[in-house]
């Protein structure tokens, strides 16, 4: 079969593995990848518009109470984000025109229902900013009952990665099936929900086809998100290869045809650099334009960021400008307005 028809058969529904595997590997080929990502960007721009839409982040929340901590991980926090502090970032973010706000980590396998509870309803009485929220498999069915009552848009349940041998070995302290099943909580209780995939932790192009069709099968997935391995020096995966931009960008493009409706983002690990490549692929159309962190509280911008100071300890990160001008320099425009779920 022609590379050209392998393409046509993914973006049919009821596609097979076996053709999205071949399109996967045979798209290594530069020649293949162009016509896979031209075939991408049209299924992303009749589906989902050209226009991109900003969403902020507020991140470490909560401490991460998984034991052992994950092999790879350097983002953990130990501690709480004060409330006070929570609502003023939250209407920081509103302030500088974004109208969409993600809280994450960490996780407690026993359980954060009370605790994002108590989050939201705060940010809720303070600003109507739209509320998504992530904190690994930490809610219970009840408890995405309540945050949908709240007005919460979606949870967030990250598989990272689905071969069980090596999620087990770099997340040792985690569940891949409490991850699962929070996934599948959400679409019981027609909860939107928000997903991640690590790409590059060892799994094989077939791990990834295997855990694109997982997420297929649930309707209310509405946001996938990619993100691309980073060794740190401070952990025990120090040594295993940094991930290619080629293979998120491949693994996007497969993604974008096999679930057209799906906003396809950036995660951990890519940068500001990422994005025209990840545009290119048939990635959209949310970008993370300001970030608030009481991990890592930033005093100086670094070139193409701004710095407002919300309170002494918080302060955002906003990185609009330069997003703006490279989204312009493939002749798109981001704004505030969301698409309906
Ligand atoms: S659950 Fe998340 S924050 Fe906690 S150790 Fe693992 S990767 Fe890090």
């Amino acid at each position: 079969m022609r590379f050209e028809d392998l393409i046509q058969a993914v973006g049919q529904p009821g596609a097979s593995k076996e053709v999205a595997l071949r399109v996967l590997r045979e798209s290594r080929e530069p020649a293949n990848a162009l016509k896979l990502f031209a075939a991408a960007c049209e299924v992303r721009d009749r589906a989902l518009g050209t226009k991109l839409w900003w969403s902020a982040g507020i991140s470490a929340v909560l401490p991460c109470r998984v034991v052992p901590r994950c092999a790879y991980c350097t983002y953990f926090t130990a501690k709480s984000f004060p409330i006070e502090e929570l609502v003023a970032g939250a209407k920081a973010i509103e302030q500088i025109g974004i109208r969409h706000l993600h809280l994450s980590g960490g996780t407690d396998l026993a359980g954060y229902d009370a605790e994002m509870i108590a989050m939201v309803t705060a940010i809720r009485a303070a600003s109507d900013i739209e509320i998504e929220v992530n904190l690994g498999p930490s809610f219970s069915q009840d408890g995405v009952r309540q945050l949908k009552a709240l007005g919460v848009r979606s949870v967030t349940s990250s598989l990272e990665v689905f071969n069980p041998e090596i999620f087990a070995k770099a997340k040792p302290g985690d569940s891949l099936e409490g991850r699962k099943r929070l996934v599948e909580i959400c679409q019981e209780e027609q909860m939107s929900v928000r997903s991640m995939i690590l790409i590059g932790l060892g799994e094989t192009d077939q791990d990834r086809i295997d855990h694109l069709f997982y997420l297929k099968g649930f309707s209310r997935l509405y946001h996938l998100r990619f993100s691309r391995f980073q060794p740190y020096q401070t952990t025990a995966y120090r040594d295993h290869p940094r991930c290619s931009p080629w293979e998120t960008a491949r693994l996007i493009a497969v993604a974008r045809l096999l679930m057209p409706e799906v906003d396809l983002g950036l995660a951990a690990g890519n940068s500001a650099d990422d994005i025209p490549l990840w545009y290119s692929a048939g990635g959209g159309n949310q970008l993370l334009g300001a970030a608030i962190s009481l991990r890592e509280p930033k005093t100086a911008a670094t070139p193409g960021e701004d710095i407002i100071q919300v309170t002494e300890r918080v302060s955002l990160v906003s990185k609009m400008k330069q997003l703006e001008r490279y989204v312009a320099g493939f002749g798109r425009s981001v704004g505030a307005q969301f698409p309906p779920l």
